[in-house]
């Protein structure tokens, strides 16, 4: 029998909010927005580019993209073709995002406001999507807001967990996300206010200096404001965009604290699973009772990659310890292919499982409505009801 998870809903458990285009798209400004890099692709002048080559700056990634949106659309299977479809459908690109949201089965997001700057409207991107929205609120922008209010650390600390207090309370925040991977790394330090008050004038100074005594601590303020009020801490994990504090950045990093028995009932849900170290997030998901792990930005960024990462998680993560995600963070093609790739991924994964005798169809099914919206449910179900 063959496994299908066509009809199964999905959940994206971290994605970003973004707004249709002002002007139509160039093909090397589309390929732009589907890239991870922070700085511009550039091909030499004498580039040679032969007829079926690929688009200049494309990977495997873009390349799947582009195959399967030929198929959506029904046109050539080319980035110029597909752009070309897409910036016609994309005038109405209220009705275009929620076709997208509406074929992929893609019934909710946790959105994380945090990324694009400014920030953007929160009822507006429910109306472009049509989806259920939960959110998780930054830290790290509130570190930089209050740098410059407080003139004191002091004073900084006890507005710092008085407003991520304030941001919990609100129904729609499931929880607080800090990008310290981004920052000084993930190899977090006991809590140390001391230090941290040393670093307050450089942080007043520059809001990007690396003050990791600083950050560690309010790392640790965020985790006690989620333990309190029993709401989930995300902690970026892994690769993300070429900005990322790369050698301090696997999820290993994390283990002190995670361990540390004044967390042993806070919620962690490990944003990107840790990729490319998945390993690493699969085993600590694996032992640690709390802690959870998505696989986004690793699905959809890693194209043919996908198979190989669901089947590698799923040597050491439990089946209810993983969810779907897709970091999704400019354009809503990202939300649909992750769906879409993740499905046709992980049905070839279960159907291995299921002809190596390891399981039944039914149970091969089960998992994967697990990790497509099921294990959401469990995790932040106090929150989302
Ligand atoms: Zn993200």
């Amino acid at each position: 029998m063959k496994i299908s998870l066509n009809h199964v809903p999905a959940v994206d458990v971290h994605c970003h909010p973004y707004e249709a285009n002002q002007e139509p798209y160039t093909n090397d400004e589309f390929v732009r927005k589907l890239s991870l890099a922070v700085i511009p692709n550039k091909t030499p002048e004498d580039y040679v580019r032969k007829e079926k080559d690929p688009f200049q700056g494309t990977n495997m990634w873009m390349q799947i993209l582009i195959k399967r949106l030929a198929n959506y659309y029904s046109c050539e299977p080319t980035l110029e073709a597909v752009v070309a479809e897409r910036n016609v459908r994309a005038r109405n690109f209220r009705q275009y995002t929620r076709e997208l949201f509406q074929d992929a089965n893609l019934t909710g997001l946790i959105a994380d406001f945090g990324y694009p700057t400014p920030m953007l409207d929160r009822e507006a991107y429910v109306d472009l999507c049509g989806a259920r929205i939960w959110e998780i609120h930054r830290i790290e922008p509130l570190m930089v807001r209050l740098r410059q209010e407080c003139d004191t650390f002091g004073e900084f600390a006890e507005r710092f967990r008085a407003e991520l207090n304030e941001a919990l309370k609100r129904h729609e925040v499931v929880g607080l996300k800090s990008i310290i991977a981004y920052r000084s790394g993930l190899e977090i330090a006991g809590k140390n206010e001391t230090a941290a008050l040393h670093q307050y004038a450089e942080f007043q100074d520059n809001e990007r200096a690396e003050v990791k005594a600083l950050r560690d601590f309010c790392l640790h303020i965020a985790m006690e404001e989620c333990t309190r009020s029993e709401k989930v801490m995300h902690i970026h994990t892994g690769i993300g965009d070429g900005e990322v504090v790369l050698p301090k950045a696997s999820p290993s990093f994390l283990i002190d604290m995670l361990r540390d028995k004044s967390y042993q009932d806070t919620k962690v849900h490990l944003v990107h699973g840790g990729y490319p170290w998945v390993e690493e997030a699969a085993f600590i998901v694996s032992i640690l009772p709390n802690v959870y792990m998505d696989i986004s930005l690793q699905n959809p960024f890693a194209g043919h990659g996908v198979e190989r990462i669901l089947s590698q998680v799923f040597e050491f993560a439990p089946f209810d310890k993983v969810m779907y995600g897709s970091d999704a963070f400019t354009v809503p093609e990202m939300n649909w292919m992750g769906v879409h790739l993740f499905k046709e991924c992980f049905e070839k994964v279960l159907h291995g499982w299921v002809d190596a005798d390891y399981m039944d169809v039914d149970t091969a099914l089960a998992i994967g409505e697990m990790v497509l919206y099921r294990n959401f449910e469990n995790v932040y179900r106090k929150h989302i009801e």
